[in-house]
């Protein structure tokens, strides 16, 4: 039986239909997470979600403790989580209220951010050309596909630092690179789900066209217009949750809980006492 995690994203910090059983502090080694988990049941299916940015959104894109998040789902017996992603659209096919399922990022954030469980002893390198479960995408895509909202079945996901957003001539670059998307948080979040061995799929719920879309007069993107369209997106995230959870039992097979095997170069005796109590629950049985 899996456990399902959905981490909500701008202005998603509930979900109706959640029969909540308990809200769980988790502490890490890697300090705290974003808030509360809120456990509990949709349907038959056990589900733990957490609020990206806190409740009141607190934590601003480069101050998220992605490894906290991602540690604590995995302690709490999480093995596919859905991330919930607020996003601008750099083409003009891909349109405001349209949801993207990400297949592809590109990471552009300034590596302040704590991109790997690694480090202090211990070497992993995992592979991570396909980024996200391609089998939970197509569960998303498949259970929701009578919705009456644009769904795009595949897609890169720029990844910029924030929290201002891009400069046009910038907006203009990644459409050239031929981006289709634009976010702040799913880089390292992704890449931490791989090397925990946690599915990880993302819904980009589409607000805006980012700054670069401006001969019909329209003006750039303002906070106003996002909320709005924010407001909306979240009434279609959930119904699309909802969708997929009860569909669960029909996700297909995938190697993401095995990521790890193959991949830590640092032979065990060789590793720190303190790193591998630290990731214990990440390296077990790959070391
Ligand atoms: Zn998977």
């Amino acid at each position: 039986m899996n456990k399902i995690g959905i981490i909500g994203g701008s202005a998603l910090y509930n979900l109706e239909g959640l029969e909540v059983t308990e809200r769980k502090k988790v502490k890490t080694p890697f300090g705290e997470p974003s808030d509360e988990f809120v456990v509990g049941k949709m349907g038959n299916q056990e589900v733990v979600f957490l609020p990206r940015h806190g409740r009141g959104h607190r934590v601003m894109p480069s101050e998220i403790n992605f490894r906290a998040n991602i540690y604590a789902f995995k302690v709490l017996g999480v093995d596919k989580l859905i991330s919930v992603s607020a996003v601008g659209s750099l083409k003009e096919e891909i349109r405001p209220l349209d949801v993207l399922l990400v297949d592809q990022f590109v990471d552009r954030t300034n590596q302040a951010r704590a991109t790997t469980f690694f480090g202090d002893g211990i070497v992993a390198h995992v592979p991570f050309a396909d980024p996200v479960c391609l089998s939970l995408k197509d569960l998303i895509m498949r259970s929701n596909k009578d919705l009456e909202v644009k769904i795009h079945d595949g897609g890169t996901y720029l990844n910029m630092e924030g929290p201002a957003f891009s400069t046009r001539a910038e907006s203009e670059l990644y459409r050239k690179w031929g981006m289709d998307i634009i976010g702040m948080t799913n880089m390292p979040e992704a890449r931490l789900a791989r090397e925990a061995g946690i599915c990880y799929s993302t819904m980009a719920m589409v607000t805006d066209y980012d700054c670069w879309r401006t001969e019909d007069g329209s003006e750039s993107v303002t906070i106003e217009m996002i909320i709005e369209t924010l407001n909306k997106n979240v009434e279609t995230a959930k119904k699309m949750l909802i969708n997929t959870i009860s569909n669960m039992s029909e996700c297909s097979a995938c190697g993401c809980s095995k990521a790890l095997e193959n991949t830590i170069i640092t032979p065990k005796d060789q590793v720190p006492q303190e790193t591998l109590d630290k990731l214990k629950p990440i390296i077990e049985g790959f070391i």
